[in-house]
This record gives structure tokens, C-alpha cells and sequence, in this order.
């Protein structure tokens, strides 16, 4: 059964036709789903009976289970949601000073590979929907009772491989009937599938894009990141410069520092000069470390240094706050010691 979470607004009023429904009875669920965040079709009280047994025997509805749930001292929420087929996905509330974030999960596991990532140890067994990425927002701000300001694609999973229901999801979530969540409050982050950058590029939203760097050059960034063999740093720009002059909005790169890997002040100036004449800045991201890799955090002093020689070099930087260090933080991480023992136990096999 589809989930009611799964319809944009003009998807909803399609699906109400072909139910032999009216129009307008579409835009009142979709209005009772969002602005009155209603979860039951039994409460929908302007609704007949008949269209409600209807919806009911259509499709579903309803929070995701929360498995578990771990609270950091800095606010932080980390949800463990189980979806209706047992699958397990992380969502991370991040409480900052200009509101409420949610990092969203796009796929069950993730066939990125990149070595650094806790996800990658998960390999991906299916793309989620629209509706269960919706349903991430709407289960969390029913927990904790607020309103989420602003959605990060960040979560497990490449949002750039299970594109249309991301897109979807981006609209349903955007929508002014909806949850009215603004266009430059959301972010898709991608290690850089530079079709569907080019893509996007051409949706005609001002929605925000991050990039998965995490190297200077493609010497590097191929030892980190399976898919800059398939395309490499120059392609990637090239998609970007065709972004950014299409959408006028400025990027965001991403680039983890890893001690001894990419941390070095030589990188900091290959960097900057793979940015310059792009409108983008750099988040710098602390390593969070995931005991299968072996990576390691930078060391402060040396993060400084980095940051350092980049805004010598003009480049707009920012240093990532960590959140919910005290929880486990890295992205996939409390998935895969939930369900990682079997699973990996599988991988190890093939
Ligand atoms: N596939 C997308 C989105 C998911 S990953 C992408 O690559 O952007 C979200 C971000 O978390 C990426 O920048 C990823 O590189 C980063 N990340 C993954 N593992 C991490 C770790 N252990 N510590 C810090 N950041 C990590």
C-alpha cells in the first residue's frame, strides 16, 4: 500500500480523480497531513465517512516507530525510526540558534563506498519514498512537539541516486499548503553524481546544494571516494560552474579533515585553487570516527592551519560545530551497530 506521505499536492489531486473523488477533497487531506499535522484519517472531521473508510483502505498513514532515541547534552536528537517493511534509518534533530534542523536519510544502506563513511558499511537495499522521507520530519516534529525549520538530505544513503523521490520529497516539504518549509532553508548534500547536479540545476528551485569533497586532488580523492572514478574533479567543477551560473545560489563544499590524509597546508592550497572563480565556500567537518576504518580526526592545531592558510587565500571557510559528540555521532553509525553484525557478517561473504 502507498503511503499518503507519498503524493506532492497535484500527485494527491490525480490520485483523488482516479478514486472518483473531487478535487478540493485532495487539497483538504494534504491541508490536514501538513498544516494541522493530523495522522489518523479518522480525525480528518470535514470529511465523510465513506471518503474517510476509503482513505483508510487506500492508503497508509501514521508515524514511523521510534526505535530508539539518544539525547546529547548539546541537544541533539538521534532517531532510530523503523519503516513499515522493518527497515531501519537514522534522523538526526539538530537544535542551532536559527532554528530546528532534521537530517533526512534518502536510501536503507548506501552503494557510495566512500572508505571514511559509517553508511558505506551498509550496503543499500533499497531507495526510500517520498512519503518515508516525509514521514522522518512529520514523526519527529510530532515527538518533540516543534517545528523544523530547516531539512538536510545528509542523512545515509546518496540523495542523487534515488533522485525523483528526493525531488518529491523536496516539494512536498516546500510546498505553501504544506509544512512551508522555505526553499533556501533546504540542502541536498551529494558526493557528486554530476548528471543529476546538471539536473537539478535545471528544477528551477532555490534550494540549497552541499558537496562531498573531502580532497584537494583526484589522487585523493580516489582513494576516498569510489565515485571520482566515474567523475573525476574537473568533470565535477565543470557541473558545478554549470549550477551555480543556472541557479545563481553559492555551494557549499564539504571536506572532512583526515590526520595525515588530506590535512596537510599544501592541501589547503590545492583546494583553493580547485575553488577559485566558483561562488562556494568550505565547511571543514571534524572526523567522527568509525572504529572499521581507521581514519583519524585532525588534530585542533592543525585544523587551524588549514583554516588558516584558506582564508589567506581568500577562500570563505567555516569550521563545522560538532554535534551530539556524546551520542554516536557519525552518520550511520547507531544503524549499523543495530543491524550491522548480521549484515556485515552477509557482506564478508560475497
Ligand atoms: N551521500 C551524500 C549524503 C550523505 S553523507 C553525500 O555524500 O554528501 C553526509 C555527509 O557526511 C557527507 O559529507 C559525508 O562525507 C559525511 N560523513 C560521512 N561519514 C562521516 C564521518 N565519519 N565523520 C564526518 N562526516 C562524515
Amino acid at each position: 500500500m502507498k503511503s499518503i506521505y507519498d503524493y506532492t499536492q497535484e500527485q494527491l489531486i490525480n490520485e483523488f480523480l482516479l478514486l472518483d473523488e473531487k478535487k478540493f477533497r485532495a487539497t483538504q487531506v494534504f491541508e490536514w497531513l501538513y498544516r494541522k499535522n493530523i495522522q489518523n484519517f479518522n480525525e480528518m472531521s470535514n470529511l465523510s465517512l465513506d471518503l474517510r473508510q476509503k482513505l483508510i483502505s487506500h492508503f497508509e498513514i501514521g508515524p514511523l516507530k521510534i526505535i530508539e532515541k539518544q539525547i546529547s547534552k548539546d541537544g541533539t536528537i538521534k532517531y532510530l525510526l523503523a519503516l513499515s517493511d522493518g527497515g531501519l534509518i537514522e534522523t538526526v534533530l539538530m537544535i542551532h540558534e536559527y532554528g530546528r534542523s532534521l537530517c533526512v536519510t534518502s536510501q536503507l544502506g548506501c552503494n557510495m563506498g566512500c572508505l571514511f563513511c559509517a553508511s558505506g558499511l551498509l550496503k543499500k537495499q533499497r531507495d526510500l519514498s517520498a512519503g518515508e522521507m516525509v514521514n522522518q520530519v512529520l514523526t519527529v516534529m510530532n515527538d518533540t512537539g516543534e517545528r523544523i525549520s530547516h531539512v538536510v538530505v545528509m542523512g545515509t544513503g546518496e540523495p542523487f541516486d534515488n533522485y525523483d523521490q528526493v525531488m518529491n520529497f523536496i516539494h512536498i516539504i516546500n510546498h505553501a499548503k504544506g509544512l512551508a518549509i522555505g526553499a533556501r532553508h533546504l540542502t541536498i548534500s551529494t558526493c557528486g553524481l554530476c548528471d543529476k547536479i546538471e539536473k537539478y540545476a535545471n528544477e528551477g528551485i532555490q534550494t540549497n546544494l552541499a558537496i562531498s569533497l573531502h580532497a584537494p586532488n583526484d589522487e585523493i580523492r580516489d582513494q576516498l571516494m569510489p565515485i571520482n572514478k566515474r567523475f573525476p574533479m574537473d568533470d565535477l567543477r565543470k557541473s558545478l560552474q554549470y549550477y551555480i551560473e543556472k541557479t545563481n545560489r553559492r555551494i557549499t563544499f564539504e571536506y572532512i579533515l583526515l590526520k595525515g590524509v588530506n590535512d596537510h597546508i599544501i592541501h589547503a592550497r590545492q583546494l583553493a585553487h580547485y575553488m577559485r572563480g566558483l561562488n562556494a565556500y568550505v565547511n571543514l567537518i571534524p572526523y567522527n570516527a568509525v572504529d572499521e576504518h581507521g581514519y583519524q580526526q585532525t588534530d585542533y592545531k592543525d585544523v587551524e592551519i588549514f583554516k588558516d592558510e584558506l582564508l589567506r587565500l581568500k577562500i570563505n571557510v567555516t569550521l563545522r560545530k560538532e554535534h551530539g559528540r556524546d551520542i554516536d555521532g557519525a552518520c550511520g553509525q547507531l544503524r549499523a551497530k543495530k543491524v550491522g553484525e548480521s549484515v556485515r557478517g552477509n557482506h564478508s561473504n560475497e
